[in-house]
């Protein structure tokens, strides 16, 4: 399927897919938004076949080691890989994201408007107790209890809203200033009129309730999710990393009952190529399935006229991550492509290529895992032991291109709030977006889903999501490309210790 003249004649038309597919979302968003529904066939085939594969392929690739004392070894150093190449990655993203300041405003005037504050200067108001009342018909915006109120005119006296039931009055919790010697909050009476108000969001607050988890509770949730109660309920909800957790102890057990085992060993085995050439199947389709996604995503965000008019600012955040991304995927991985695993990085990456695309179409490592299995074996060779080992568990727990993407995102939204952080919130922050890539989904946007736990950790509000949104589904595009190229290349790795390793018993023997 992916090698030889098809495999090219397959790549050419989804690269003609893509270009198809941006064609038609982009200019035509509503036949984009009409033909969504057929990539969403393909993705929902590839994906019903996640299941299916982890448990067979990992089964497989742990029975086919044989020995069950060679997998320490081999659990360590896969381990270790995805552990010191996630770590890179993050790092690459925290320098950039430090230096290049996405998020930062020039003026304070941008920085409210960033955050999605208002500046209201010819606004006239009055004050009765804990109520304030505008002229009618001047405010045209109704504001909720996010946002707080800042008399401008009175030495920034402020107060959280706690009601707002016509554009006329609003009602605030209690009106407070900073005290100067400690900058803590007292009362204050502000006087009864003035002119101009600023709403902005009540940031102190939320900084405060959202302080909730900490990293060893973050620790906690990743340890539990690998019991969830019921291994058939983790199935139908596609939790994959207690799958593989289970397959692996399973296959591991398998490997120690000698004959007992072998039928059941070889049944995966001969389950693991069924699921294999089923997905072969599967992909003669995908050029048509990747352009009707990308078609109907494009569609979706309404075009690529309206895709154009984002926040500059959203455009330097996505330049950061792509930035990060490439810097991790074209210098960091080659390097050890070749050093480690003494691979040419042209020929590996050509091999790559239909995963890669896959990927890239998909933004989902684990629909595209059964390419990234195909690519790996049959174009650039690796033993379908260490594929099997290192691939189905790199699907879900390697991902450097979204833990570099936490990183940058959870910084960009201190920045847009303007929240400096120090040294220890830094770390913190490579410790949880670490933590949060592992614990992501191989799915599409679960990133953004596992961010939260960064934001929480650094106490920083979780309402920042909602300004990365709009660019997310096409940086989780590029994230997951980056996630499967390091899979594949831990792939590399791994199978080059296996080998050495070969080497080394034939001679001593
Ligand atoms: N979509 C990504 C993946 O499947 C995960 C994420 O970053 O959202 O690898």
């Amino acid at each position: 399927m992916t090698g030889g003249k098809f495999g090219k004649i397959l790549l050419y038309l989804m690269i003609a897919g893509i270009v198809f597919g941006i064609a038609i979302g982009g200019f035509f968003p509503e036949t984009g938004g009409a033909i969504a529904f057929i990539g969403d066939f393909f993705i929902g085939y590839l994906k019903m076949l996640v299941v299916p594969l982890v448990i067979t392929s990992m089964i497989a690739g742990v029975t086919g080691l044989g020995d069950i004392r060679k997998l320490g070894g081999l659990g360590r150093k896969t381990i270790l890989y995805y552990m010191v190449t996630t770590s890179i990655s993050v790092l690459i993203g925290i320098i950039l994201v430090v230096i290049i300041g996405p998020g930062k405003a020039d003026t304070k005037e941008e920085q409210l408007r960033l955050r999605g504050g208002f500046n209201f200067s010819e606004l006239f108001y009055t004050i009765e107790g804990n109520e304030i009342t505008f002229k009618k018909g001047q405010l045209t915006k109704k504001f909720d209890e996010r946002y707080m109120i800042i008399l401008k005119d009175q030495n920034d006296i402020r107060g959280n809203i706690r009601s707002n039931s016509n554009e006329k009055t609003i009602i605030v919790s209690n009106w407070v200033k900073e005290d100067e010697s400690n900058h803590k909050p007292v009362n204050a009476t502000p006087s009864a009129k003035g002119k101009g108000v600023i709403f902005d969001l009540s940031l102190s607050n939320k900084v405060i309730d959202k302080q909730g988890q900490t990293i060893g509770e973050t620790l906690k949730d990743v340890l539990l999710g690998l019991a969830p109660n019921n291994i058939v309920r983790a199935m139908a909800e596609t939790k994959i990393l207690p799958i593989i957790v289970f397959s692996m102890i399973f296959g591991a057990i398998l490997t120690t009952l000698g004959k007992q085992g072998k039928p059941v060993i070889d049944f995966f085995i001969g389950a693991n190529e069924t699921i294999l050439k089923f997905v072969q199947l599967l992909m003669l389709i995908a050029p048509l399935g990747i352009a009707c996604l990308i078609a109907g995503k494009l569609g979706a965000a309404g075009g690529i006229e309206k895709f154009g008019l984002e926040f500059k600012k959203i455009a330097y955040y996505a330049v950061t991550v792509m930035a990060g991304l490439l810097i991790h995927a074209t210098i960091v991985l080659p390097l050890i492509l070749k050093f480690l695993a003494k691979r040419n990085i042209i020929n590996y990456a050509r091999g790559m290529s239909t995963a890669l695309l896959t990927a890239l179409s998909t933004a989902s490592s684990s629909a595209t895992l059964p390419v990234t299995i195909k690519c790996t074996e049959d174009n650039n060779k690796i033993s379908p032991k260490a594929a099997g080992f290192v691939l189905p568990l790199g699907a879900t727990i390697n991902m450097d291109g979204t833990a570099l993407y936490e990183a940058v995102a959870a910084i960009f939204i201190a920045q847009l709030y303007g929240i400096d952080l120090g040294t220890g919130h830094l770390f913190i922050i490579f410790l949880t977006a670490t933590l949060a890539a592992i614990g992501a989904a191989g799915i599409p946007e679960a990133g953004l889903v596992t961010m939260v736990i960064v934001l929480e950790a650094v106490g920083l509000p979780i309402e920042g999501i909602s300004m990365i949104l709009m660019i997310d589904w096409f940086l989780d595009r590029c994230r997951t490309t980056i996630n499967v190229w390091g899979d594949s290349i831990g792939a590399a790795f791994i199978d080059a210790g296996l080998e050495s390793e070969h080497k080394l018993k034939m001679s001593t023997t």
